[in-house]
């Protein structure tokens, strides 16, 4: 059984005292339901303040950071490393999502470093996938996904997929206001679960939890979260709204 994983990307949009003002609206509105894993990515600037503001009122809430470098330490500049995520008291990092690969040119090979990283310091990657627009126009949206996937995941062992969650962002339906149709997301979903059977084994794939992300929203989630091979949101806009994204939370 999966448990579904709903994860809000605070993007580049909040400050410390924001964040822990929005984790406390939040914790307010869904304290007690644990139907769902809820995981907030703020900016990395952020952890320390959330992390504190959660451990000191026994927040259950996963904190995730939105990026890292897949090395310890070292000549980076500008960078942050697995284990400073940890000190900060991440839980779980976004990687890969179509922001950092179109506008900081990310590449496949640079998320799986980034994704095996992860999984070796503890933290549960949260890896992103997706198509443009005119590659889904031109039919390429399953030879696109199985590449991203399939490059993403690589040299991982059957027993380390089941901690990745892998998030299915179409990049049109980011931001835009135009979710995938659910039959749309189910149809991508399922091949993604496919391409992980072929990859890493029946029983591996039917752990692994995938979600949707892209404009998804309260009137839009439960036909979402009703398809079968969707266990979760990664939600951009909508959950700056501490109501709105507690709305998405408890979609059922
Ligand atoms: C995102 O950026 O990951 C995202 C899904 O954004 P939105 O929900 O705003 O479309």
């Amino acid at each position: 059984m999966r448990k579904p994983i709903i994860a809000g990307n605070w993007k580049m949009n909040v400050l410390p005292g924001q964040a822990v003002e929005l984790v406390r609206r939040l914790w307010a509105d869904i304290s007690g339901y644990d139907a769902v894993e809820v995981v907030v990515c703020p900016p990395c600037v952020d952890l320390p303040a959330v992390s504190e503001f959660m451990r000191s009122g026994d927040i259950r809430i996963g904190l995730g950071a939105q990026n890292m470098h897949w090395k310890e330490s070292g000549a980076f500049t500008g960078e942050v490393s697995p284990t400073m995520l940890l000190d900060l008291g991440a839980t779980h990092v976004i990687i890969g999502h179509s922001e950092r690969r179109q506008l900081f040119g990310e590449t496949d090979q640079g998320v799986n470093r980034k994704v095996k990283s992860a999984l070796s310091f503890g933290l549960v990657p949260i890896m992103c996938v997706g198509e443009t627009l005119k590659q889904r126009e031109a039919g390429e949206t399953e030879g696109i996904i199985t590449g991203q996937v399939n490059c993403g995941l690589f040299e991982l062992g059957p027993e380390e997929v089941p901690t990745v969650v892998v998030a299915y962002e179409p990049i049109w339906a980011i931001g835009t206001g135009k979710a995938a149709t659910a039959g749309d997301a189910q149809e991508v979903t399922g091949m993604i679960r496919s391409v992980l059977s072929g990859q890493f084994g029946q029983q591996a794939a039917e752990s692994v939890r995938i979600q949707y992300g892209g404009s998804v929203k309260p009137d839009n989630v439960s036909e979402i979260m009703s398809m079968p091979d969707i266990d979760g949101a990664l939600v951009g806009g909508a959950s700056l709204e501490a109501d709105v994204f507690a709305r998405i939370v408890k979609f059922s």
